[in-house]
């Protein structure tokens, strides 16, 4: 057993302090210190400098009386362990004296030398078995209450952070954000990396948020790379998306890990109390959802919570559903719309558009499900089948004996990425037995910008094939004309809201202007798209577009109507040159 080097006694009897003394020193085997101390604030000085082993503390001095007296001891020293001195008719106040944190009491006239040591002894091993007890109590209650990576609050805490928060907002009259932040492309860095790099970015990106943040707001991991940021106590909105733009600003600083320098982006939903949700659950699940809404708007940004997005999630959800049952029920069709050579007047192709009726919603706009289709990953079977259907339709236009055109179809940016789509846009060539020549695929901007590249080598195998490539939407995505001479493509679209701008009063002209005289520079085709007006035609034709399209000739229509007009041409003495 451990030797007591140090004693503090406070006590202001000297009887006693002599009593006490003795009894220490009889005991030869240990050198015992004794240091005596006659008022608590003499002690508490003291105690606030020095280390002893045990505290001897009689419950009745100058300056302090009973449970106080303990009190104030244990506040200045709260790891040293205890023992308490009273009189025969205190023992009830040592009682009490035990439950405020003292490890002993010692009755006076009834103390001997070796139990006072003995009660010294075992004060000392209490106290430190109490005290490891406690530890691992706080230290088991630290850990079911934060990530074990991060050491961050968790999801838990968060919770109940978040209920205080709106208790107290309530109160204050102030709004509190919730702000749901997921990365970007994570799961690329686990993948490529390992994990326990992916493990460092995480705690790296943990400590920048931490320093972005008051020290009254919270952050929490929710779990893989999702973290949840509760911001107090914020007068406006607006002070969330400062808050937003910083968060974004430092996680994008690039990452020193091991000998990697790792770049990564987040994005951010953003949901406010009272608004957006009147529980943490609520708020939180919002902001998750308006994060999503972000991730798709382009990664590294933030947007706030709207109501609409929830009832879009749902409609999207049965969307997706109907979506997976379409095609084995058929209930897809393809329609056409003429283009319009605008010398000639003849139809010189057509757009095939698709048409989806569903069983009880009927007809749904490709506005709205397109979009699904296309992160569903749907658009590849339901893409495929709109190019077969449309192949087999021109050769059964030509097999009856109308005059050849040009089809065009919309490929959507993961149809053209997929591995197989080449193989399988031949594969349909062939059977449909078209010339390929005759085939348009009309591709967005934004798919042909990604990878350039690849698109590259694509757009050169299609050319070789003699598969013609035409840009839809001109105009609205990078609007950067280098590119049209780096690809070899045949035909631009110019988008309909530069050609609406024709015909509204005070609209500029000067972009479809240009647009016609770059396109025709380059020696590309041009054609312009949503014509719906005589006054439209006669602008497009007199700057020498030379196909056009839109309501003005024709909706898109089933194939039996589109046939007619093929035959008879279109119903317009206006257009025919
Ligand atoms: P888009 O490729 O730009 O197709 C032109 C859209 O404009 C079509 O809408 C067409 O009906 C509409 N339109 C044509 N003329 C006029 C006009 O004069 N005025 C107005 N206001 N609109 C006109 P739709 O059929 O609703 O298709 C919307 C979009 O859905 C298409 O835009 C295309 O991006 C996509 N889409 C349609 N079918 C397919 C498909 O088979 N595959 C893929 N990947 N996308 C498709
Ligand atoms: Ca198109
Ligand atoms: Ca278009």
């Amino acid at each position: 057993m451990n030797s007591i080097k140090r004693v503090l006694l406070i006590e202001d009897n000297p009887g006693d302090v002599y009593l006490l003394r003795q009894m220490l020193s009889e005991n030869s085997s240990f050198k015992t210190e004794l240091i005596n101390l006659t008022y608590m604030s003499e002690a508490e000085a003291y105690l606030a400098v020095s280390a002893v082993d045990v505290i001897l503390l009689d419950l009745g001095l100058p300056d302090v009386q009973g449970l106080d007296a303990i009190r104030r001891a244990h506040a200045v020293a709260p790891g040293i362990p205890l023992v308490v001195l009273t009189g025969l008719d205190d023992e009830s106040v040592a009682v009490q004296a035990l439950q405020q944190g003292a490890q002993d009491y010692l009755i006076k006239g009834q103390i001997e030398a070796r139990g006072l040591l003995r009660a010294l002894r075992y004060a000392i091993e209490r106290k430190k078995m109490q005290s490891s007890a406690l530890a691992m109590a706080q230290q088991m209650a630290h850990s079911a209450e934060h990530d074990f990576l991060t050491g961050l609050p968790n999801r838990m805490l968060l919770n109940d952070r978040i209920s205080q928060a709106i208790a107290l907002a309530t109160r204050h009259a102030k709004k509190i954000a919730v702000l749901f932040l997921d990365l970007d492309g994570f799961k690329h860095i686990n993948d490529s990396l390992g994990h326990p790099i992916g493990d460092m970015l995480l705690q790296s990106i943990a400590e920048r948020l931490v320093k972005c943040l008051r020290g009254s707001d919270s952050v929490s991991r929710q779990g893989g790379d999702e973290f949840v940021i509760l911001l107090l106590e914020i007068d406006r909105a607006e002070d969330a998306a400062v808050t937003a733009r910083r968060i974004l600003q430092a996680v994008a600083q690039s990452h020193a890990i091991g000998q990697h320098v790792l770049h990564v982006t987040a994005s951010i939903g953003i949901s406010v109390y009272p608004t957006d949700g009147l529980d943490a659950d609520t708020l939180i699940k919002n902001a998750d959802t308006a994060m999503y809404q972000a991730k798709e708007n382009g990664r590294r940004s933030f947007r706030f919570f709207k109501p609409v997005m929830n009832v879009r999630a749902v409609e999207r959800q049965s969307i997706e559903e109907g979506l997976r049952r379409a095609l084995e029920r058929h209930e897809f069709a393809v329609y056409y719309q003429p283009k319009v050579n605008l010398m000639t007047g003849a139809i010189t192709g057509a757009e095939a558009l698709l048409r989806w009726t569903h069983p009880t919603q009927g007809a749904i706009a490709p506005a709205q499900f397109i979009p699904v289709a296309e992160d569903s990953g749907l658009i590849l079977p339901i893409g495929a089948w709109v190019l077969r259907e449309a192949c087999a339709q021109a050769r059964s236009w030509l097999d009856a004996g109308l005059p050849a055109l040009t089809m065009a179809v919309n490929v959507s940016a993961m149809e053209f990425r997929d591995d197989g789509f080449l193989d399988r846009l031949f594969a349909i060539v062939g059977e449909t037995g078209i010339d390929p020549g005759s085939l348009e695929l009309e591709l967005t901007e934004s798919v042909l910008m990604k990878h350039a590249p690849l698109t590259a080598i694509i757009l050169q195998t299609l050319r070789e094939r003699g598969i013609r490539v035409a840009i839809d939407d001109f105009g609205t995505g990078y609007s950067s004309l280098s590119y049209l001479r780096k690809f070899p493509v045949d035909a631009v679209k110019i988008d309909q809201s530069f050609v609406r701008q024709i015909s509204s009063a005070g609209e500029d002209t000067t972009i479809v202007k240009a647009v016609i005289g770059m396109a025709r520079g380059l020696k590309l085709r041009v054609i312009a798209e949503g014509v719906e007006t005589l006054a439209e035609l006669a602008f497009l034709r007199a700057y020498r577009c030379d196909e056009a399209q839109g309501y003005y000739f024709s909706r898109p229509v089933p194939p039996e109507q589109f046939a007619v007009l093929l035959r008879n041409g279109i119903p317009e003495p206006s257009v025919v040159a």
